[in-house]
């Protein structure tokens, strides 16, 4: 009945997930998921995943594209600037550490 635990090993929430055991590693090392540590382990609460996961999707449909860059970002956050041609997004990795302003297409720098 492991369904019935109130807490998940990081193995078990990416299983449930079905993503590989570093990304929910690394969500949690970044804050983005909450998580317990025990020891050397940690674990997550049921009601913390659903959260997490309730945001996540969220945001991922708010997600996109950096033009220039190509790289895919879960929140617009990352991709509040524009191409000033064709106003698609380019990120604020992009923009604010490139000095790009444009997105490939229009001569941003890959
Ligand atoms: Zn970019
Ligand atoms: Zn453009």
């Amino acid at each position: 009945m492991a369904a019935e635990k109130e807490y998940m090993s990081l193995e078990e929430v990416a299983d449930a997930m079905g993503v590989t055991y570093q990304l929910i590693y690394r969500l949690v090392r970044a804050g983005e998921l909450p998580a317990a540590r025990l020891g050397k382990l940690y674990r997550v609460s049921r009601s913390d995943l659903a959260n997490y996961l309730n945001r996540s999707k969220r945001e991922a449909t708010e997600g996109g594209t950096c033009a220039n860059c190509g790289t895919f970002y879960l929140s617009k956050g990352a991709l509040q600037q524009a191409c000033q041609k064709c106003g698609a997004p380019v990120c604020f990795d992009c923009w604010t550490r490139r000095g790009v302003r444009l997105c490939r297409e229009h001569g941003g720098e890959g």
